[in-house]
């Protein structure tokens, strides 16, 4: 199914029983708009057409919210719904933030940092007349980062004629950038992980947990997961992975693979790491092994009816966006599976982007300890109130989430 049609039946189904009246479905299950434009940049010696997406969903709440993502993945149909989806995480997250997305289709890897800076700066020169501190707000996402922000930020302000930092988030530090915002979707994603030990009786040392994916989001879950007790013993990237039973030591593996140039071998325990304390597994593997917490933190989809019969994790946390297909989610519901939905899970990131803005706006600083407070009492309180919904109806975890989501933007549009 394609995945704009999968955001749309999601909504639809919640809306229904909702009660929504027609004009606002008809609303919300299309984005306010999108622009789809061309971005020349001269690659090598020749000048190449690359492909770049803005969608502004809804902006019932407060501006458009999003990020921006560059990958050869990249569509029309994946940026709108991942728009949509950017709409319920601010709603259930309680921020004066509606959703947005962007994306360029492109594999930034193939390109030079000069080529790179070329496109992030010819991508902002093509929504400029759309986005803005009160219009629509980026920040990063897939295969985008601070360095990328500054760019855009610095294109942002030629075009505008003075200054705003409060355009973009997720910027450098020296950039009026955010103590804490690199880390906070992995913070984030761990508050949801101990209260749902909590909620389930699970004991942190007892507790095993895979993650597939281990960039800025997957590194910093596992790291606070670690840190908290939790026994992560396997991680993936994109050609493959480790399986350490006794819990790695995130942040030396972190640091080994940076210095091997891949992950494998990277069986660090404690202060060392040593070949024989783990053994490589592939992508596949890793969502099949005999664990207790599964965390996605990578692409949508990669949970799907080809290998969601084989998961043997009770618990899935969404830390990507999207990981699970229609399919693959029917599946786990009928064998039991509780999973923690992405707009609920993954969104330390936006949250600490909030605070990222207020700042600007306010021109004040706030400290890291701040940053991740206002996260952990944010999410705390959605999925207290998800939990709360989910036993009261009888609602899935997602359904719930959506239910309260849809229901906020829905009155604010009314
Ligand atoms: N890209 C992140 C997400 O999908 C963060 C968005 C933001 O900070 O605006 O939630």
């Amino acid at each position: 199914m394609d995945i704009f049609q999968k955001a749309q039946e999601q909504f639809l189904s919640v809306a229904k029983k909702l009660d929504l009246s027609a004009s606002i479905i008809d609303e919300l299950k299309e984005p306010h708009r999108v622009l789809k434009f061309q971005i020349p940049v001269k690659v090598g010696s020749t000048k190449k057409i690359f492909y770049g997406f803005r969608s502004q969903h809804n902006n019932a709440l407060g501006p458009y919210k999003g990020g921006i993502r560059f990958s050869p993945l990249v569509s029309e149909s994946e940026v709108k719904s991942l728009s949509m989806w950017m709409t319920w995480k601010c709603a259930l997250a309680d921020l004066p933030l509606g959703g947005g997305k962007g994306g360029v289709i492109v594999d930034p890897f193939k390109l030079t940092r000069e080529e790179l800076e070329a496109l992030s700066r010819g991508y902002v020169r093509e929504i400029f007349p759309i986005i803005g501190s009160n219009k629509d707000i980026p920040a990063p996402d897939v295969n985008t980062n601070s360095q990328i922000m500054a760019w855009m930020s610095d294109e942002y302000n030629k075009l505008y004629g003075k200054e705003d930092w409060a355009v973009f988030t997720g910027k450098p530090i020296e950039l009026n950038g955010l103590e804490g915002r690199k880390e906070a979707t992995g913070f984030g994603g761990v508050v949801v992980l101990e209260e749902l030990a909590k909620f389930y009786g699970l004991e942190p040392k007892k507790t095993t947990i895979a993650i597939q994916g281990f960039g800025n989001v997957g590194y910093h879950f596992a790291l606070f997961a670690a840190e908290r007790g939790f026994k992560v013993v396997a991680v993936s990237e994109k050609d493959g992975g480790i399986y350490v039973e006794e819990g790695i030591n995130p942040e030396l593996v972190l640091k080994c693979k940076e210095e091997k140039g891949e992950i494998a071998g990277c069986y660090c325990v404690g202060s060392v790491c040593d070949a024989r304390l783990g053994r490589e597994i592939t992508n596949k593997e890793l969502f099949t092994l005999d664990i207790d917490i599964l965390v996605p933190a990578a692409i949508e989809n990669v949970i799907t009816e080809q290998n969601a019969d084989k998961i043997k994790a009770k618990y899935i946390i969404e830390m990507a966006n999207g990981p699970i297909s229609e399919e693959g989610e029917r599946i786990l519901c009928q064998k039991g599976k509780i999973c923690v939905p992405d707009i609920l899970s993954n969104s330390g990131g936006v949250i600490g982007s909030y605070f990222e803005w207020i700042q600007a706006k306010e021109n004040r600083k706030l400290k890291k300890e701040e940053v991740f407070e206002g996260i952990k009492e944010k999410i705390t309180k959605s999925f207290r109130k998800m939990v709360e919904l989910s036993k009261n109806k009888k609602l899935s975890f997602r359904d719930a989430a959506y239910e309260i989501a849809i229901s906020k933007v829905a009155q604010a549009i009314e």
